[in-house]
């Protein structure tokens, strides 16, 4: 594999580094003489070669779906944070596995225990993910089977480019001074965003038995420059006995997934020229005909599942395609199969303040993990939505609104059938949600827009959509579900981020006294 980074291998700068040291030997490249230097700095090749277990705990917070789940996709939006507890990371470096053992709670209302907990999770990881750490990183260099690269400059930090053993291509920036690595980076693939290269930073070296660790963890990805993760360290431990090593089990392969079979479609028709076109219940929503195409709405959940939906509409009207693409907001959750529909041709509308970050998404690369607009690129054809945009063209009138009063999402909007009162909305609410932290959104839009559903379709599900009295009784149900658990909450003292609720299904609630 190349190196996919951009980088400058410059001989001259590294004569200016290794000027006063001793002398690369002639028989050493730079690369080797640089990675001498780390693993001398690091404790010695030998001491690092002879560690086999490497534990250490801490605490810290993740950045939701990478900074894609924000109040609005504008740069200066706050981000989203989840917070990191009783976290132990176990590496087995002769195995090359680990296993990550965290508690993980947003900082932020969620709709589900399942995201809304402290419950410890374990996730077993293998070669390519322990790059992210120094020790690991540098024993994959020392690798006799790995390929060491050009040596480059970035910021004023020799960078080593090496191959592992297993084909992954890392770059290891290092302190010119104190030789200890400074970061590595390498490429992942990422259904929103392309090809992301994950830079690690290490901070807070301390000798522990003999061998540099640092006590500060950091990822930052190179979109936006958004960090991902901040994690602190609060203990290491090297060659722990079998005792204290949990079982490991089986990471998921780091070779390529197999291409797997179109996932399955559901079409259920909701009215003359609409249907909901669904795969599962969480990633669909109708699609809808006009004199001489069709409209899709949301592009939810992968870049798989939206092309089965786009194929499936496709076959739904001798002679007319899906030409539009309405997505209710820039979650990365709802645009996960953003690319994929671009790819199509298909043109965009959404609220004016996702027109940005569409673009970003659409304009960066995937070199090394292609995606389908990798193979067949188009240019990103937005159409904005400021407070309502009327689609009718003598056959069907579609109505699309900025949603109003929203705490989950600024910049989003909803769409309104009036001749067949049906209503398509992401993330209002969802049938299975336990809590509603955003009850009164519904309503307040319903109000504010005049309008009057039978019928409302929500992305998250169920297929076929809910009547809207069944839609409105499972908001009261799951704001008051929201409103106990926060008060469950208080009183066994754990303040709860949305805790209490501000919203009844109609309106903010009176503020009590404080
Ligand atoms: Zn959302």
């Amino acid at each position: 594999m190349k190196n996919p980074l951009r980088s400058f291998s410059v001989a001259a700068v590294l004569a200016v580094f290794f000027s006063g040291m001793a002398p690369a030997s002639a028989q050493q490249s730079p690369a080797q003489h640089l990675l001498d230097q780390v693993a001398t700095a690091m404790g010695g090749r030998e001491r690092l070669q002879r560690i086999d277990t490497l534990i250490y705990t801490g605490f810290g917070q993740d950045a939701y779906m990478e900074g894609g789940g924000n109040i609005t996709a504008d740069v200066n939006a706050p981000t989203k944070w989840r917070a990191i507890a009783d976290a132990q990371r176990s590496i087995d470096l002769k195995s090359h596995r680990a296993l990550m053992q965290l508690r993980r709670a947003p900082m932020f209302p969620f709709a589900a225990p399942f995201g809304l907990n402290w419950n410890r999770t374990s996730a077993p990881q293998g070669t390519v993910d322990l790059l992210d750490h120094p020790l690991p990183a540098v024993l994959a260099a020392l690798d006799p089977a790995a390929r060491l690269g050009a040596v480059s400059v970035e910021e004023g930090l020799p960078v080593l480019q090496f191959t592992t053993a297993e084909g992954e291509s890392v770059l290891m920036g290092v302190d010119p001074v104190t030789h200890l690595p400074a970061w590595t980076r390498r490429v992942i693939p990422h259904a929103n965003l392309g090809d992301v290269a994950v830079t690690s930073l290490f901070t807070g070296y301390i000798p522990q038995a003999g061998v540099m660790l640092p006590y500060g963890l950091m990822n930052r990805i190179d979109w936006r420059s958004q960090v991902t993760l901040m994690f602190q360290v609060d203990s290491y431990r090297l060659n722990v006995g079998p005792g204290q090593m949990p079982a490991i089990p089986a990471a998921q392969a780091n070779a390529p997934t197999p291409v797997a079979a179109p996932p399955a479609v559901t079409v259920t028709p909701l009215a003359k020229g609409v249907w909901d076109v669904r795969v599962g219940n969480n990633n669909g929503g109708p699609a809808i005909e006009f004199r001489d195409h069709l409209v899709l709405f949301e592009a939810n959940g992968s870049e798989a599942a939206t092309l089965a939906r786009i194929d499936a509409a496709n076959r739904l009207v001798p002679g007319k395609v899906v030409t539009q693409l309405i997505v209710t907001h820039h979650h990365f959750d709802h645009t996960a199969g953003l690319r994929a529909a671009v790819s199509r041709g298909l043109a965009v509308i959404s609220h004016r303040g996702n027109e940005a970050i569409f673009r970003e998404m659409i304009s960066r690369p995937a070199v090394l993990y292609p995606d389908e607009l990798a193979r067949s690129p188009h240019p990103l054809v937005f159409t904005p939505v400021d407070e309502k945009l009327v689609l009718d063209d003598g056959t069907q009138r579609l109505e699309i609104y900025h949603v109003l009063g929203h705490s989950h999402m600024a910049n989003a909007v909803f769409a309104y059938l009036p001749a067949a009162r049906i209503m398509m909305e992401g993330d209002f609410g969802d049938a299975t949600w336990t809590w509603n932290w955003w009850a009164s959104a519904l309503n307040e839009n319903l109000k504010a827009y005049g309008i009057d559903p039978r019928l409302n379709v929500a992305v998250h599900g169920p297929n076929g959509g809910l009547s809207i009295e069944v839609t409105r009784a499972n908001n009261q149900r799951q704001m008051e579900a929201a409103q106990k658990f926060c008060a469950d909450q208080q009183t066994a003292g754990v303040p709860v981020f949305g805790c209490p609720v501000q919203y009844d299904v109609n309106r903010a609630v009176p503020l009590p006294a404080r």
